[in-house]
């Protein structure tokens, strides 16, 4: 079944990274896949948390007060345990598990558990649980279990609690950081099943309510267990050899910082007491994923049931992290999901990767999310401003309100040493949004919202980098200066240790861009609102000139053979010693960190942690790429692109997820066995958790939503460009089909791609009908219609 993870055995060390990788969300909030008996120890951590649900605590560490922003680990709304006679609650370590199965139902949202156990005392008991977060109704969770005694009678214990004695503690590394973020402040038994809690973060004072209702499909006695953070109820009965026990668990849960509520509390007690059964919330939580599966939903012919499975499991996750449900929320996307607390749940430039995914789907994601940007502008022209620059600056590292959120020290596990950390210049970040600003527009058409919102955003972006960008007269051309680009292995000069890096090619071409591309922004608006925005922002002509100019004469590096340099002076640091380290290292992924644990600095190397000057390649066609560089007076012959790949391919670690989906897609054409191979491994960046333990930390989503996106845009090549909806398919030799839906312009495109052949049918539709460019000619295609291509 291409459908599921399943997993036929438990295996106490592998424990945290299925709790990841089935985790169940809804884009409001999302738990990890752990087993509601556990609780934080060595082999589980159980973690609920909430979109936008951030606290920020201060901690000392090496002489300095550092303030960090982590999304808040939520009271466990799972604890569910059980123990039979007054013996020890049940553990699955602690008894002889017969059969064990685990199962991750992609297509309904569904996590389910079938053990049968003999405990010390020899009886035998089943059980079978099932458990969902509800995807159209974004306050519900519920679980479901069946206990069967299967040669014992004897008294039965069921405790079902929602515990807020939790802490974020769910990566090694931020250990030495302040962790607690919760206070209690209301823990009850409210009626005959229900249970009701409510806490508060301690610094952003977002108040969390709870209410759980626990039935059993008996009467039975139970007793409240209540303190504060911790609200539950002790059930106990008599069952009776071969009798099963049914007992079901929905929760709500509510914020302050919802909608259309009077009160969390109020909130979560009314939506915990109106829902209706485990069942009847099943049917409907099927309902919704069956309407997102047939929008998002890619399915290969060949090209193996593991790619096709992954590939699902990726778009799973990508849409438990953002959903529909994200369209009323003030939440950004985790680059590691709502599924651990790695990065402590910020936001990066990673959404780069993932809004292709979503413009050609579901493109309201994408809007909400890009509104997340805006409703932060004013922090960013903030920032801009106290750094001395016009503008909007956007941080590197997204949380709360806008600002800057990167540690300024991190820690190397290797070393134990904690290091400054100046990955916060990654200043393209500023490119990425504008860069989203655009696709999405392109895509949609959506004029309101690049009226209203879009150009605003784009424009105070071109601003900052028309300000940032400073004229070199030796040169005659402008130049970027001290920044960082995506490789976070270089983030200072090797030999001055001055943060930031000049000329870096990536940013600069990205600064250009958006200066060149300013001028279609404006013209794309409404002649009122393009004059109103000039007038607001004061954007005159002589500003717009400098934009044009610099847009024009950027300066970019180039060294050797026509290699472009990824910053000024990068040919003169010295190659590694690759074959050494690789030997003596059996992963050279984080090579800054094996480097600066042997006394020494990555910065003076030619190795990149990730994908860099190879991201202009990604992000743009070959076409693009040329008229790009023509504006800029560099000549761009047609084997750069060869010659640049391979010069930094041979010198990368891919130290980030990010950096195989680049490399795949970069080398699509030239070179398909080398691109189907790199997509493999990115595939299997988090179920196969390559790089050793990061995933149980959180997934990585923008190398599940890229490696998606690498089928779905990679392999069609569609594209909206102007006003036509292009399609150049290349399908990997591996592949013998491959089909989709994607949304355009009111229409719902079946795209069907062969080795030979294309099929577009466009299902019925009121809208008018669209130019579909293949290959090299526009046709027409209307609703109801299908058309065949050679190819
Ligand atoms: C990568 C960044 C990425 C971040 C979050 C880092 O390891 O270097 O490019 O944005 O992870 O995914």
């Amino acid at each position: 079944m291409s459908w599921s993870l399943d997993y036929r055995e438990f295996k106490p060390g592998e424990e945290r990274l299925r709790e990841a990788l089935c985790t169940l969300g809804n884009g409001y909030f999302a738990t990890r896949g752990a087993a509601p008996e556990s609780a934080a120890g060595e082999f589980h951590y159980p973690g609920t948390y909430l979109a936008g649900g951030y606290d920020r605590q201060a901690t000392e560490i090496a002489g300095r007060e550092i303030e960090n922003e982590d999304l808040v680990n939520l009271p466990n709304w799972l604890a569910l345990g059980f123990r039979i006679d007054g013996s020890d609650w049940f553990d699955l370590k602690a008894v002889e598990i017969l059969d064990y199965r685990q199962v991750l139902d992609f297509s309904c949202g569904m996590l389910e558990r079938h053990v049968r156990f003999r405990d010390a005392a020899g009886r035998h008991t089943r059980f079978d649980e099932r458990r969902l977060v509800h995807m159209a109704e974004p306050h519900l969770a519920a679980l479901e279990t069946v206990l069967t005694a299967e040669d014992w009678s004897g008294p039965l214990e069921v405790l079902s609690a929602l515990d807020a004695r939790v802490e974020n503690a769910g990566v090694a590394r931020y250990r030495d950081l302040a962790r607690r973020h919760l206070e209690p402040l209301e823990a009850r038994a409210v009626d005959g099943d229900t249970v009701f809690l409510r806490m508060r973060t301690l610094q952003s004072r977002l108040e969390v309510a709870m209410a759980a209702r626990t039935r059993l499909d008996r009467a039975c006695q139970p007793r409240e267990l209540v303190e504060p953070g911790y609200a539950g109820r002790r059930l106990h009965l008599e069952l009776q050899q071969g009798e099963s026990l049914r007992i079901e668990k929905v929760v709500a849960l509510h914020s302050s910082r919802d909608r259309a509520i009077a009160e969390c509390g109020e909130a979560a007690l009314g939506a915990c007491a109106r829902a209706p059964d485990f069942a009847v919330l099943a049917a409907s939580h099927a309902l919704a994923w069956r309407h997102l599966w047939q929008r998002f939903d890619i399915a290969l012919e060949d090209g193996g049931e593991r790619t096709q499975r992954i590939l699902r499991l990726h778009l799973f996750h990508l849409l438990q992290t953002a959903s529909p449900n994200t369209k009323m929320l003030d939440a950004g996307v985790p680059a590691r999901g709502l599924h651990g607390e790695a990065y402590r749940g910020h936001i990066f430039w990673d959404e780069l990767f993932i809004f292709p995914l979503l413009n050609f789907r579901l493109p309201e994601i994408t809007r909400a999310l890009l509104l997340y940007r805006y409703h932060r502008l004013g922090a960013a022209r903030e920032a801009a401003r106290a750094a001395g620059y016009r503008g909007a600056m956007f941080p590197w590292q997204s949380g709360s309100s806008g600002r800057e959120e990167s540690q300024v020290l991190h820690l190397n596990p290797r070393s134990g040493r904690w290091i400054p950390d100046h990955t916060y210049l990654q200043r393209h970040v500023n490119a990425a949004i504008a860069y989203n600003v655009w696709q999405y527009y392109q895509v949609t058409r959506d004029l309101e919202f690049l009226g209203f919102y879009g150009a605003e955003m784009f424009l105070e972006i071109a601003r900052f980098w028309g300000g940032f960008a400073t004229f070199n007269e030796t040169h005659r051309r402008y130049e970027i200066l001290g920044v960082v680009g995506p490789d976070e292995f270089h983030t200072a000069d090797a030999e001055t240790g001055r943060p930031g890096l000049d000329n870096h090619a990536y940013t600069s071409v990205m600064a250009a861009w958006v200066l060149a591309r300013a001028f279609d922004v404006l013209a794309a608006l409404p002649e009122e609102r393009r004059r109103e925005l000039r007038e607001t922002l004061a954007l005159g002509e002589e500003e717009l000139a400098r934009w044009d100019d610099a847009s024009r004469r950027m300066r970019v590096a180039f060294h050797g053979d026509g290699i472009i340099s990824q910053f000024e002076g990068y040919e003169q640091l010295a190659e590694l010693d690759w074959d050494r380290y690789r030997a003596e290292y059996r992963d050279t992924s984080r090579l800054d960190r094996i480097l600066e644990a042997e006394g020494q600095d990555v910065n003076r190397y030619k190795a990149s942690k990730q994908a860099d000057v190879l991201m202009l390649f990604y992000l743009f066609s070959a076409e693009e790429l040329e008229e790009l560089f023509g504006r800029l007076g560099y000549p761009f012959p047609a084997d750069t692109i060869p010659k640049n790949v391979a010069y930094y391919e041979a010198r990368t670690t891919h130290g980030s997820t990010l950096s195989r989906v680049v490399n795949s897609w970069v080398l699509a054409r030239s070179d398909r066995a080398g691109s189907w191979r790199q997509f493999l491994e990115a595939l299997e960046s988090d179920v196969g958790d390559i790089q050793g333990g990061t995933t149980p930390e959180g997934i990585h989503l923008g190398a599940m939503a890229g490696t998606v996106d690498l089928v779905q845009r990679g392999y069609t090549g569609i594209e909206a460009r102007g006003d036509v909806l292009w399609l150049n398919p290349r399908l990997p030799g591996e592949l013998a089909c491959l089909r989709l839906s994607v949304r355009y312009r009111g229409l719902t495109l079946d795209i069907e791609v062969r080795q030979q052949a294309l099929e577009v049918h466009a299902r019925a539709s009121n809208a008018a009908p669209i130019a579909l460019g293949v290959v090299d000619a526009v046709h027409s295609l209307a609703a109801g219609e299908t058309r065949r291509f050679e190819l």
